[in-house]
């Protein structure tokens, strides 16, 4: 999840090593959840969901409540998998939020719509990843910054990660699998 442009797809993309998600140079595209299952040797399937972008400009104020009634339901028709575990309904049964990487442009750290996000999510039950986007078009001075305007705003550290150079791909892969893993 994330402000639209942020780079959500080509972390996706990145993220399989396929051009599975349909990357745009043009804000707001996707208003769809875009869902693609992924089968890791030696681990559980889970599908990876490619939310709506929020916040794009000149969306308006329709484009902001179509943001907030997808992502809404998205959420309340699926729980965290937390509690769901021995029910009769539970996990097998249906598919449940095993985590959320909210993805923030590090280069725009602290921005309104990603702290509300961000506030928003830590709400949900499901654990919540923030990740900082885009880390390559950063020199190292920008970078230090970036870091420390993040922990900053959001009060917790970001994983820096690049589609691009690759960067902090694997600890990324590592956290999705900690989720899927959960108990
Ligand atoms: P989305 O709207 O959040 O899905 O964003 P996209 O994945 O479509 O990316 C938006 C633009 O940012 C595209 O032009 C991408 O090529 C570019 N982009 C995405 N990720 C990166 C990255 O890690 N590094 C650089 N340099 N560009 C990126």
């Amino acid at each position: 999840m994330g402000r639209s442009n942020v780079g959500k797809s080509s972390l996706v993309n990145a993220l399989v090593r396929r051009d599975v998600a349909r990357t745009s140079a043009k804000p707001g595209k996707t208003r769809l959840v875009n869902l693609y299952l992924v089968e890791p040797a030696g681990s559980a399937p889970f599908y990876l969901a490619d939310l709506p972008g929020y916040g794009h400009a000149g969306g308006g104020m329709q484009a902001a409540r179509e943001f907030d009634r997808l992502t809404g339901e998205y959420f309340r028709d699926r729980g965290s998998g937390i509690g769901d575990q021995g029910s009769g309904a539970g996990r097998r049964g249906r598919r449940w939020i095993a985590g959320v990487v909210l993805a923030v442009d590090a280069r725009h750290p602290g921005l309104d719509h990603d702290l509300s996000a961000f506030r928003w999510l830590r709400a949900q039950p499901a654990p919540v990843a923030l990740v900082a986007t885009k880390v390559d078009k950063l020199k190292q001075a920008g970078r230090a910054h970036s870091d420390r305007q993040m922990e900053t705003s959001f009060g917790v550290a970001a994983l820096a990660v690049s589609a691009v150079t690759g960067e902090g791909l694997d600890q990324l892969w590592r956290i999705l699998l900690t989720w899927i893993r959960r108990p």
